[in-house]
């Protein structure tokens, strides 16, 4: 018998200046916290969080992000939770912060909140932490063994943030119901536990996440860029954070992942954020398994419309030669690649020339509106 299971964090909320009210959600989860905090924001938000989280009862330590989710920075916070004698672990800043602070709660038997400050990863919701070496090289992921007990998104916070951010996890998102897809096709396991078949909520996630982007993806970009807070906006922060992550966790990652991984071992691709590179990896996915054309005119129509890479070239790979495709798809056949739950005969050749011919594809000037 097959089992099917499903997982997430036990409460988001999302709106305008939901940092303010952290006191309010940490205290139930004990009275010692340790914050790990992004660099950027330890001036802007500390001073204010420090005065209120000591107004509701609870005693934090802050912690200032290095910069790397690192082994070492890791055990830097997990020593700091340890003498804080910390009851829950706060992440405030990007996916590599949000993912030390919920390796550390792990380590320290904590409960874990993130706060993220930009809407482009999947990490604000899910069990899963990314480890890499000191100088950014991804190195292993870490079953956290629980989700977050609480996600706050402040959108104020993240409508502050460069609206590249929103486009790329926007990229990030656009992936999300294509791999749900794949693995339901190929019926493998999702990253729930020790992996299950996914349940029809994480699918129907996955699918909203979709229709979300489409409807809303354009009119929350331009408003982002020019810093407004609108319902499309809203709505996009909520399907790149909460739909996004719910349905990659539940229902699995496939090809646009698994060839984004892939690529990073051509260096000019190091320069770009992963939900960009992700959006392209979307592109080679549907001609990898072969979708209507349809379906690969709209993903491609989004993507340039939100200024995402849709060729080799808008990637740095304008003089890519034959011999480093071949490289790329001998990564992406590496057994390790999630790139497996593809439901098509692989092969280092199959993933080459679709990498070429989606690159190709979207070359073509784009059809009279
Ligand atoms: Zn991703």
């Amino acid at each position: 018998m097959t089992q099917r299971g499903y997982g997430g964090p036990l409460r988001y909320v999302q709106g305008p200046g939901v940092t303010a009210d952290l006191g309010r959600y940490l205290a139930p989860l004990g009275d010692k916290a340790l914050v790990v905090i992004d660099g950027f924001f330890w001036d802007r938000l500390r001073p204010d969080l420090e005065s209120a989280l000591a107004a509701a009862g609870v005693a934090a330590d802050f912690v200032r992000f290095g910069g790397e989710s690192s082994d070492a920075e890791i055990e830097r916070c997990v020593a700091a939770g340890r003498a804080a004698s910390a009851a829950s672990v706060v992440g405030i800043g990007g996916g590599k912060a949000l993912d030390t602070a919920k390796i550390t709660a792990f380590g320290i038997g904590a409960r874990i909140v993130t706060v993220p400050t930009i809407a482009s990863t999947d990490s604000p919701t899910s069990s899963l932490g990314v480890v890499y070496s000191p100088d950014g090289v991804y190195d292993r992921v870490v079953r956290c063994g629980r989700n977050p007990d609480v996600v706050l998104v402040d959108s104020d916070l993240i409508v502050k943030a460069p609206a590249r951010f929103l486009a790329a996890g926007m990229g990030d998102a656009l992936s999300t119901f294509y791999e749900a897809r794949s693995n339901i096709e190929s019926r493998s396991n999702n990253y729930i536990g020790d992996g299950y078949a996914s349940t029809v909520g994480g699918y129907q996630i996955a699918r909203a996440c979709h229709e979300v982007l489409m409807r809303d993806g354009r009119a929350a970009y331009a408003a982002a860029k020019d810093g407004r807070l609108t319902p499309a906006v809203e709505n996009i922060i909520e399907a790149n954070t909460l739909l996004s992550g719910l349905g990659f966790e539940n229902c699995g990652v496939s090809g646009a992942h698994g060839i984004h991984d892939a690529l990073t071992v051509l260096e000019p691709t190091h320069h770009f954020l992963h939900g960009e590179k992700v959006a392209f990896g979307v592109l080679c996915l549907l001609v990898l398994e072969n979708r209507p054309p349809a379906e690969f005119a709209e993903a491609l129509s989004f993507c340039r419309d939100l200024g995402l890479p849709t060729t080799l070239a808008d990637l740095g790979l304008q003089t890519v030669s034959a011999a480093d495709l071949t490289r790329v798809g001998e990564a992406a056949m590496l057994p390790t690649n999630v790139i497996h739950s593809v439901p098509a005969k692989l092969s280092v050749r199959a993933i080459a020339d679709a990498i070429a011919t989606a690159s190709l594809l979207a070359s073509r000037p784009a059809p009279a509106p």
